[in-house]
């Protein structure tokens, strides 16, 4: 079962021992195999208050006790579900990537989106959802809000008429020079390299 209750997914998860980690991720990739479309679970997310999840993008993994130990700070747009929230899509705003330390796992774990294959941006991006689930934080306070673009001396950045940026409609993204995405950006696109 499948808890769908956001008062609930808001609680933080207590840190487990890894033998309890270990049968809580058997469950955990169960009831994900069970889901449809699913590709990541936390425990709390099955009503089990405890630092584990799982993430099934490239092949099955479980992270114990799981901790972001690096980020970096070049960020990207990414359209997100969550299985506890079936009906709904957000534009979620990720680290490109980030290195995690688990208790499972000796060394470190890399993940980036930085890559020509999708499913990397998947996992990167999935790792994150989940380990914000166990603490009590959803997708939908990663919503990449698109802030109106701003002239003059409240600028944050000047963008040059011939730069390259990134911008985003739906599930669509375009890199194209900033002269051609400025037009773009009255009909529904927003810039996504902040
Ligand atoms: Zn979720």
């Amino acid at each position: 079962m499948i808890i769908k209750d956001k008062m609930k997914l808001e609680e933080k998860c207590s840190p487990v021992s890894i033998s309890e980690g270990e049968e809580i991720g058997v469950r955990l990739l169960h009831e994900l195999r069970e889901a449809d479309n699913g590709i990541g679970l936390a425990a709390n997310q099955i009503g089990i208050n405890k630092r584990v999840c799982v993430v099934n993008v490239k092949e099955p993994l479980v992270l114990i006790n799981p901790k972001i130990v690096e980020k970096s700070k070049e960020k990207f747009v990414f359209p997100e579900g969550c299985l506890s929230f079936p009906n709904d899509k957000v534009k979620t705003i990720r680290h490109e990537s980030i290195v995690v330390e688990a208790d499972n796992h000796e060394g470190k774990l890399s993940f980036s989106a930085n890559s020509k294959n999708i499913d990397d941006a998947f996992e990167c991006v999935c790792v994150q959802h989940e380990i914000d689930h166990l603490d009590g934080i959803t997708m939908f306070e990663r919503e990449f809000k698109s802030e109106p673009l701003v002239r003059g001396i409240n600028a944050p950045k000047k963008i040059g008429r011939n730069e390259k940026v990134t911008i985003t409609k739906g599930t669509e993204s375009k890199v194209l020079k900033y002269k051609k995405a400025e037009p773009m950006l009255e009909d529904g696109w927003v810039l996504s390299n902040i």
